[in-house]
């Protein structure tokens, strides 16, 4: 099984898989590059993670933006 990655070393766009376990290496097939353990390749497809963490980062952008409003007309 091959697995999409962009290698940053040679451009390549394949990696294999040393075994199936998930702390087995993913190797970029033209230079033999490690990029990362299999499971640290499947949690980076977890949509669920990366929206998740966005929308926690705005809805502290948000929160910090309306307090800054706020203490804004406190102070004038
Ligand atoms: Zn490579």
């Amino acid at each position: 099984m091959t697995y999409p990655i962009n290698c940053t070393r040679c451009g390549h766009h394949e990696a294999s898989a040393t075994g199936g376990l998930d702390w087995d290496e993913l190797r970029c097939t033209a230079c033999d590059e490690f990029h990362a353990t299999r499971s640290q390749w499947e949690d980076s497809l977890a949509p669920s993670y990366t929206l998740r963490t966005l929308n926690l980062s705005r809805t502290l952008m948000l929160k910090m933006s309306r307090e800054s409003i706020a203490w804004r007309e406190v102070q004038s």
